[in-house]
Parts: C-alpha cells; structure tokens; sequence
C-alpha cells in the first residue's frame, strides 16, 4: 500500500473556504484518503506543497486536445470562413501521428496548467486515449462524425464509428478513459442520422457530446427548416439526456434554458473561443440560474490560442458579467466550482473536489509571487489572478504527473520537438 502525503500548503474545500491541511491520497486505489490538519498524517511519500494553495485538478470540459498543431496557424477570422479556409483542409491532411504528437503537446500543456482531465472531441481516437494513458490523466474521449457533405455511405459510416469507438475505449487507461457518442453539431449532422444512431448510442448508456447553438448560423437554418429552435429540435431527436452535455450554447432562448434544465442536459462554456471568433455571449448566469450544470472549456488551441484553464476562469467571470450586464454575475467562487465541481460532473468523473473518498486529481499552486501577493481572498486570485505557470505539483489518480514544475509523464522537449516538427510537415502538405 503506497500513500501520498500533500503536506504544508493550504487547501481549497469543496465549500470555497481554505484551511492549512495535509491531504494523504491513497496511490493504489487513486483516491483521497483523507485531509486533516498539519502534522497529523503520515505517507509513505510527501510531496511539498510549501505553503502554496492545493486545488482540485481543473476539468477542461471541451476541447479538441491535437489542434495544439493549429496554433496561431490562421487567427481573426469568424468561425465558418476560418473553419472552411484553415482549419477544415488542414485537418483534411491529419495522420494518425500527427495527432498523437499534438495530442501530447496538449496534454504536456495541460499538466504544467493544473488540469487533471479533459472532454475531447475529434478522430483517431485511439492515439489520443494512448496519450493520455501515458499522461496519467483523465479523459472522455469519443469520434466527432460529420455528415454534411457526404454520400449516404460515408455519413452512416461516420455515425457508426463514434459509437464504436465509444463502445470500444470505455474503461480504457485502467477506467481513467471514458467515452461519449459525438456527432459534430445539429447543423452538420442530418436529422435522418441523428434519428438512426442516437437511439443506439442511449440504448448503450453512452453519453452524448456535440457542438449546439455556438453561432447565430447554427441557429438560424434549423428554425427555418424544422420551425422549430435548435434544442427543441435536439430533444425531439432524443439528444437531450442527463448524460448530454452541449459545447458553447451561446444562442440559447428562455425556452432552451428551461430545456437543459429539465432535461439534466450540461453546458460546456468555451469563453474564450466564444470571443475570439466573435460568436456571441453565452448567458452563463441565465444557465446556472435555472440550475443547468455548467463547466468551461478551452475549445481546441486554434482558437483561445493556449489550454490555460486559469484564463479560461477569468475569461468566464468577465464575459458572463458583460452578457449579464451584472458586475456580481458569475462570481469568483462560480468560476472556481464551474472549473472543477461542475466540469467532473458533466464527464462523469468523482474529481472536482479536495475531500475524503473523491478521486486524487489535484494541483498546488506556488503562491510565492507579486501579482499573487497580498493575498485577502485565494478564491478571488484561482478566478482572476493565478496563471497556469504558477502551478508547481500537478497530482492525477494519485501519481504525481509533474513535480516542482517538472513532467514526470514525458519528456518534454520531446514532445515539444515532435509537435513541432509534425506541425510544419503538416502545413507544408496541406498548401501543396
Ligand atoms: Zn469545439
């Protein structure tokens, strides 16, 4: 039996208080076994948490992990021009390799940022669970299909390889890899198959992920062809479900927010990505009034441009009080709960919180710095002030994947060699 000891530093309850604590995390079976006051605990390792601030490990709840290779490739565009001019023929060239190797940048990112797991949505899958395997995170990951553009064939296709891939890599990386069923969106999915293979994908008990509502053009052509909004249009098709969750959800009506909340559907709010391509505001207070769970997400790196959970918070509190026209909206601790409580809810992971018996996902931040001092309230510093290169130890399924700022899971300039090299391969093949 290996135990872990987090000592000397103050830790963030699920209840948004701090108190100085030892967390003992257990490495056999992943968990937290408990957290008491210093000194009380003994492990059979310590990790130094050296009066920093112990966080739950922060939930990247939608992103498209491998794009890391897209990085600052093509900016200031709206979503369908960058994504039928940039992104679409890149990607159009994407080998198996290459995504391991952006995969694993973006997981690389991820550790050294504080987040412990991740949503994603995007193709070979199985490079991507591997990545993350070797990681030591977590993950929900699953096969976006596409059917807009394609024959009858290649369409059905799509559909049935994202429920294989789910059915398939279930449970994988000893139960840290989960899956979901994941058709693009509503505008790039025809109803005929959203109607065919959804049914199968809830007969299976897999959760559903898709992109809903992100733009005004994702609204408009199903109010015209079905008369009806796009969730309303959803929840007839039987998409929306407790194990749902939506990425962006910007355009949504009175009438869908009550939708999501009656149906347990989630919302995974990509601040960020929602600004830089001037999609829209989504009404995040409106959502989490009615009691929707809501989690935030980078989006993929083409468009944030980087998976710093931190900024994610901080964008998140300052767009939701824009779009609430609020100054108290989305709060400081909302941001916090949103970044960890509420993303692991909506992937279905016991993480998101420093608490006996929950998962061991973890992250110490070195509050040793000037834009972290003086320090009246560390919730308000994890909403708007803390970056992701302060964190020191990030902590996953009780392994320690970086210690005092150093990856322990890869070699990092390795990856970062790798992805590089794959990068610029990549582009030169897509502009021949
Ligand atoms: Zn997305």
């Amino acid at each position: 039996m290996s135990e872990l000891l987090v000592t000397g530093g103050q830790v963030l309850r699920p209840d948004m208080t701090v108190e100085r604590a030892d967390v003992l995390v257990s490495q056999d079976s992943g968990d937290i076994v408990a957290v008491d006051e210093p000194g009380a605990l003994d492990g059979d390792d310590e990790l130094d948490a050296n009066d920093g601030l112990v966080i739950p490990g922060l939930v990247n709840a939608h992103t498209h992990v491998a794009m890391t290779l897209l990085r600052g490739l093509a900016d200031d565009k709206p979503l369908n021009t960058w994504l039928q001019e940039d992104v679409w023929p890149v990607e159009a060239e994407l080998t198996a390799d290459d995504i391991r190797a952006g995969a694993e940048l973006g997981l690389v990112e991820m550790i050294r940022s504080g987040t412990t797991a991740l949503s994603d949505m995007y193709f070979e899958v199985e490079e991507i669970a591997d990545a993350v395997d070797q990681a030591g995170m977590r993950a929900v990951l699953g096969f976006t299909a596409v059917t807009v553009g394609k024959d009858d064939e290649a369409a059905r296709s799509d559909l049935q390889e994202s429920l294989d891939v789910a059915r398939k890599l279930e449970g994988a990386a000893d139960g840290r890899v989960r899956t979901t069923f994941q058709p693009h969106s509503l505008t790039t999915v025809g109803e005929e198959y959203l109607s065919e293979f959804v049914p199968q994908a809830l007969d299976d008990d897999l959760s559903i992920h898709l992109h809903a509502n992100e733009t005004r053009d994702e609204v408009t052509p199903i109010v015209d062809e079905h008369g009806q909004r796009p969730l309303a249009y959803a929840d007839d098709i039987g998409l929306l479900d407790g194990d749902t969750y939506v990425a962006h959800g910007v355009y949504v009506d009175d009438s869908e927010i009550d939708l999501l909340a009656e149906t347990g559907t989630g919302v995974a709010h990509c601040p960020a990505s929602n600004m830089k391509l001037a999609s829209g505001m989504a009404p995040v207070q409106d959502l989490l009034d009615a009691g929707v769970t809501v989690g935030i997400g980078t989006d993929g790196a083409a468009s944030n441009n980087d998976l710093d959970m931190f900024d994610e918070m901080r964008d998140a509190a300052m767009i939701g009080k824009l779009a609430a026209d609020d100054a108290s909206a989305v709060d400081a601790g909302t941001v916090v709960e949103m970044a960890t409580a509420n993303g692991a809810a909506l992937l279905g992971f016991d993480s998101g919180r420093i608490e006996a018996g929950a998962n061991a996902d973890l992250a110490v931040i070195d509050l040793d710095a000037p834009h972290l001092t003086p320090a009246h309230d560390l919730v308000s510093h994890l909403a708007y002030a803390v970056h992701g290169s302060d964190v020191c130890h990030t902590v996953c399924d009780g392994e320690v994947l970086m210690r005092d700022r150093t990856v322990e899971v890869f070699d990092e300039g390795a990856v970062r060699e790798r992805a590089s090299e794959h990068a610029a391969a990549l582009v030169e093949r897509a502009g021949d």
